[in-house]
């Protein structure tokens, strides 16, 4: 199978922040790989921008360690690494002052796609975004990438939303989710609407109940401070998991454009109940494995931040009324493992005398480690000895059906960058998204605050609280188990 790649538009992208952790680690070393893939046409530029009173050289130097150290070795080639690196600039700015920003204005090409990737801390974005402007930097059709965190409840969102509409129109605005770059993310919207099979099962008539878990095996240390003012909720489920049930809750829109898409998702988290406290259960790592627990990391003897969540959600609509959706996440687990499992009824009747072997169906879909999906089905256990059924899973690994192009599947953020010059905002939030997740998250986190809720210790290396498994036993039900 030959992947297309498919040249974007000529640009000329600024990575605000372009010497820090987010750079290194994912933009530069992704930006790299599309060039490699021949997406980057070879006159588009990368601008590093930041504090750092750095030379060019000196930037060069250092995205060309950035790329020696996370791209796979065999991926890296000298002569390409060469000519990427010719296209990279930088420039030295003071996103709170004056310094630089008339340097970048005479950097800027008038003909080409002018992008803006704000990875610096939230606070710096307002600044930037007024800059750009005053500067005259950006123009009406220039486009910016925000990166998470946008906003830590309701109204530091809707505040930061109303900056950015002072200066940039909605349709240039790219917050992003990383989430929604992944490849089985995508094709969980393929799967859904361009086969036959699964849409008409996809109800709470069929299905029983769903499971959403992005497991960690990592904890905060080195971040815990930042942490602590954060916690699961606000740094994953009001984001990532919200994102990822909503493409699997969400109606089908009548078209894959952007705003029908995040319509259609706008709607699931307005259709989401408040979640009751019974129904939420939060967790603290403990002490273990020869490393101090979340209090020790967070350098916080009394913190009440929880580093694992799990929530039973309900969606008031036709479509979910009675499918609850069982979220869960957290540092410092058994293993690493991010997936989405729905689960489906029981057939209406058996017609087998011997159902001791049956098994629900399960659409598993693996974001990561071994993207790929998995549907559990029962079939007849091979050989004689009459009618006894078995689960075998209908295995739909991308590494397998890609081949040798498995590879090249582009990693979450390479996609992004490139879906923003290509002017394509439909794997990204709207602004009415992000303040509606706000608006269910902050009830929900207000009512343990007021509570005075201490999370629940758990093991490292364990799959969380106790509490988390009765959420689950007293339904009848269990998590899946969590494995890379
Ligand atoms: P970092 O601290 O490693 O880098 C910050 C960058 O901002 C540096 O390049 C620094 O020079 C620049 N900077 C700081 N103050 C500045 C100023 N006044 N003017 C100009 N430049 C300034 O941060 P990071 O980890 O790369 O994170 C960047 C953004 O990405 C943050 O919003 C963070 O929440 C988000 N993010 C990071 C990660 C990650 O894995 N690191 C993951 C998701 C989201």
């Amino acid at each position: 199978m030959v992947s297309r790649v498919i040249p974007v538009e000529v640009f000329d992208l600024v990575i605000f922040g372009g010497t820090g952790d987010l750079a290194r680690r994912k933009i530069l070393p992704g930006l790299y790989r599309r060039f490699v893939a021949g997406q980057m046409p070879p006159d588009s530029r990368i601008i590093g921008a930041a504090r750092a009173d750095l030379t060019e050289e000196a930037f060069r130097a250092l995205v060309g360690e950035a790329i020696a150290e996370f791209v796979p070795p065999d991926r890296q080639d000298k002569a390409a690494i060469a000519a990427f690196l010719a296209r990279i600039g930088y420039v030295s700015i003071d996103a709170k002052g004056t310094a630089g920003w008339d340097a970048l204005r005479a950097v800027m090409r008038a003909d080409v796609v002018r992008a803006f990737y704000f990875s610096v801390a939230p606070a710096l974005f307002g600044d930037i975004a007024e800059r750009l402007h005053a500067h005259g930097i950006a123009d009406g059709q220039s486009r910016i990438v925000v990166e998470k965190p946008f906003g830590r409840d309701l109204a530091s969102a809707r505040a930061l939303n109303v900056t950015l509409a002072q200066h940039f129109s909605e349709a240039q605005i790219y917050r992003i989710d990383h989430y929604l770059g992944k490849e089985t993310v995508q094709n969980l919207m393929a799967v859904r609407f361009a086969n036959i099979l699964f849409e008409p099962l996809w109800k709470a008539e069929y299905i029983d109940h769903v499971q959403i878990t992005v497991a960690e095996t990592v904890g905060v240390e080195g971040r815990g401070a930042y942490y602590d003012k954060s916690g699961a909720m606000r740094d994953m489920v009001q984001n990532h998991l919200m994102q990822l049930l909503c493409l699997i809750a969400m109606e089908p829109p009548y078209h894959f454009d952007p705003d029908a898409v995040r319509d259609e998702k706008l709607k699931v988290i307005r259709a989401l109940d408040p979640v009751r406290p019974e129904d939420i259960v939060r967790g603290q790592y403990l002490p273990g494995g020869g490393q101090g627990g979340y209090v020790e990391h967070s350098e916080n003897p009394q913190s009440r931040t929880e580093s694992y969540i799990a929530l039973k959600c309900h969606i008031s609509n036709w479509r979910w009324k009675g499918t609850p959706f069982y979220l869960r996440t957290g540092k410092r687990l058994r293993a690493r493992a991010s997936e989405i499992a729905i689960t489906f009824k029981e057939p209406p009747h058996s017609i087998f005398d011997d159902a001791k072997g049956w098994r629900e169906n399960v659409l598993v879909i693996r974001l990561q480690p071994n993207e790929g999906m998995n549907l559990m089905m029962m079939i007849k256990e091979p050989g004689p000895g009459g009618m006894r059924l078995m689960q075998v899973p209908l295995d739909m690994s991308f590494a397998d059906a890609l081949g040798a192009d498995a590879e090249d599947i582009p990693d979450a953020y390479e996609r992004l960058v490139m879906d923003v010059i290509r002017g394509n905002q439909t794997l990204f939030m709207r602004g009415d998204e992000v303040e509606a997740a706000w608006a269910w998250a902050d009830p929900i986190i207000a009512g343990w605050e007021a509570r005075g809720d201490r999370p629940q210790g758990y093991d490292p290396g364990s799959s969380g609280p106790e509490d988390a498994l009765m959420l689950m036993h007293r339904d009848g039900r269990r998590w899946r188990e969590i494995r890379e």
